[in-house]
């Protein structure tokens, strides 16, 4: 990423008051020492989103955000770091000093949004009419065309190509951005997409991270996406999103296909999202739960009969994002339905959305015959596998009761089978993360199918919460930090803070948020070093940091203990394997010592 001097950025925050900034997004009211303001970023009728002017800061209590005057503009103008500095440097007048480093990435950007522009211009062009008729027989209007940004690639092999060297591009920089492939001498290169109608894919920073293409001719794939490139990841993208995360709606809706978003857009449903044909993803939902609390799914009947019934979904579970599905009625897929029935029908139908639960529960029946004890016990066995995933107990019991009158099997029974159901997803989950040690990028998940680094989060909540206090409290900070070593924090972005901080107290100094910031490259950790700084202090600081550090250090030593009983399993020698068992003895007497610490300071805090 290119690279803005430090004191740029310091400049550029001491020179935007994030009070002033922020009012011209939020209106704001005094309350007591903060300003008190509706939360831009989640809908919400009474106010729980405060800006500090002392500390320099917003948080909301509402959705959790938070930050520095950076990432709020990172935030609210779907704009990367580097764009966000640029943006509130602009307004302050300051001029920037770009370091004069390559940029990897942002070339990529730039090609694709040159790409985009070239296949937008072809559309419109007398060669690209097959296309444009082809999208006018489907509903489409041209105002629509130009909100998506909708292009033709043409039916040659070296159309883009040729348009892009002209334009200055490294053949090297085309072929990293997924739009040329090299020919089989090896030394030439030809368009990836010929002859097909183009759907740029925008981030929710506005960058076009790739392309779908869907032929207009006989030719297979019937829709080709960009490849997997530096920048463009099919798991983590919802299409439209950058257009749907403004809707006033509280909820998305999320089909499978381009042409489904931008028919229920043009409908004027503009909370609409596609998938690009893959399954909803952990990462989908994280980046979902960003901007709205529920989500409805309108795959088609089969899609959406496939994934209720695949594995992994106790991860959708455990977001809290509430997922309904609306099954679009005998085969259609909902551009058809909307097009056939109308926006009217539609909105029936989305009411008449259930619960993901439910639908589960009702698809585990499936081809069963509930009079038959055989296919009663197989259903049985299915539904506590969907049920094991639901954390809410109120909401577990209530469909306990339901499978127990639907099968006149008792609620114990029921609840026992669930339990075990529990137990061994735990076990499961128990491996994976004793086994991911301190790469991030390293994990073994049992299901390899979405990149790893997409589902593995930054950070825990003990981890945020430590670090914290840390970084707002000097004098705690003092008392700390020299004890601490870096292993006791699971992930590499805590690591990376606490030596930092380290530093920061040898040198005696107070938190320099600049520094702080550009200590990091990927937008999202910027955004997570931004709410660190925007937390408030606990009740009791001191409190709260020694329980976190008791929580870490335990989790500490039952990675040890987990990684010390995979060598036992593997060694063959009988010596080794004592020497193991004798250290896997000491780290549990430290545990339990931890335990009665912990015990204790639970009797002295009442
Ligand atoms: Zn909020």
């Amino acid at each position: 990423m290119a690279k803005i001097s430090q004191d740029t950025i310091r400049n550029v925050i001491e020179s935007n008051d994030i009070v002033d900034i922020v009012s011209n997004y939020v209106q704001l009211k005094r309350a007591g020492k903060e300003y008190r303001g509706l939360c831009p970023f989640h809908s919400e009728k009474t106010p729980s989103f405060y800006v500090d002017g002392e500390r320099q800061v917003y948080y909301c209590f509402g959705c959790h955000s938070g930050g520095n005057v950076i990432s709020f503009i990172m935030n609210i103008e779907s704009l990367n770091f580097i764009d966000a500095v640029k943006f509130l440097a602009n307004k302050a007048g300051i001029a920037i000093k770009e370091d004069q480093v390559n940029d990897q990435r942002s070339i990529l950007y730039e090609i694709n949004r040159e790409a985009a522009r070239f296949y937008y211009e072809n559309l419109k062009s007398k060669r690209g009419v097959i296309a444009y008729n082809y999208l006018k027989n489907r509903g489409i209007e041209d105002k629509t065309i130009v909100k998506f940004g909708l292009g033709y690639s043409q039916k040659a092999w070296d159309g883009l190509l040729n348009h892009l060297s002209k334009k200055g591009y490294k053949v090297q920089d085309i072929e990293r951005a997924g739009l040329i492939i090299k020919g089989k001498d090896g030394a030439s290169y030809y368009d990836r997409y010929r002859n097909r109608i183009m759907f740029p894919i925008i981030d929710s920073r506005n960058n076009i991270i790739g392309f779908g293409a869907r032929s207009i001719d006989e030719t297979m794939p019937k829709y080709l996406n960009s490849p997997e490139t530096e920048i463009f990841n099919k798991s983590s993208v919802l299409y439209a999103l950058n257009f749907a995360k403004k809707s006033r709606s509280n909820h998305f809706i999320i089909v499978e296909g381009y042409m489904d978003a931008i028919s229920l857009h043009q409908a004027g449903i503009d909370y609409a999202v596609a998938s690009l044909g893959t399954a909803l993803t952990p990462k989908h939902v994280e980046l979902m739960k960003r901007y709205k609390n529920s989500v409805i799914i309108a795959y088609d009947a089969d899609a959406a009969g496939k994934m209720a019934t695949d594995r992994g979904l106790d991860l959708l579970e455990k977001t809290h994002l509430d997922i309904k599905v609306l099954e679009i009625p005998s085969g259609k897929d909902p551009d058809e339905f909307i097009r056939s029935a109308g926006v009217q029908a539609f909105k029936e139908a989305e009411n008449a959305a259930v619960p993901f639960v439910q639908y589960r529960l009702k698809k585990a029946q499936d081809g069963l015959n509930l009079d038959n004890p055989e296919e009663k016990a197989i259903f049985v066995n299915r539904a506590s596998d969907v049920l094991a995933d639901v954390t809410d107990e109120v909401r577990l019991n209530s469909y306990i009761k339901y499978v127990s009158e639907l099968t006149g099997i008792e609620e114990p029974i029921i609840k026992a089978h669930i339990i075990k159901k529990v137990k061994s997803k735990n076990q499961q989950n128990k491996n994976i993360e004793y086994i991911s040690g301190n790469n991030r990028h390293n994990i073994n998940y049992e299901n390899n199918d979405v990149d790893d680094k997409t589902r593995v989060p930054l950070i825990d909540e003990t981890e945020r919460k430590v670090l914290a206090v840390l970084t707002n409290s000097r004098e705690l900070r003092e008392k700390y930090i020299y004890s601490l070593e870096e292993d006791l924090f699971k992930y590499p972005f805590s690591q990376k803070l606490l030596v930092w901080l380290r530093d920061v107290t040898l040198r005696n100094e107070n938190i320099d948020v600049a520094e702080l910031m550009s200590k990091y490259e990927e937008d999202e950790e910027i955004e997570e070093v931004g709410k660190i700084l925007s937390m408030q202090l606990p009740q009791e600081p001191e409190n709260t940091l020694i329980e976190g550090l008791l929580t870490l250090k335990r989790e500490k030593l039952k990675r040890a203990i987990s990684e010390l009983t995979v060598n036992i399993n593997q060694s063959k020698d009988i010596n080794i394997i004592k020497k193991l068992q004798q250290e896997v003895m000491e780290i549990k007497k430290e545990l339990f010592n931890l335990s009665i610490k912990k015990s204790e300071r639970r009797g002295q805090n009442g």
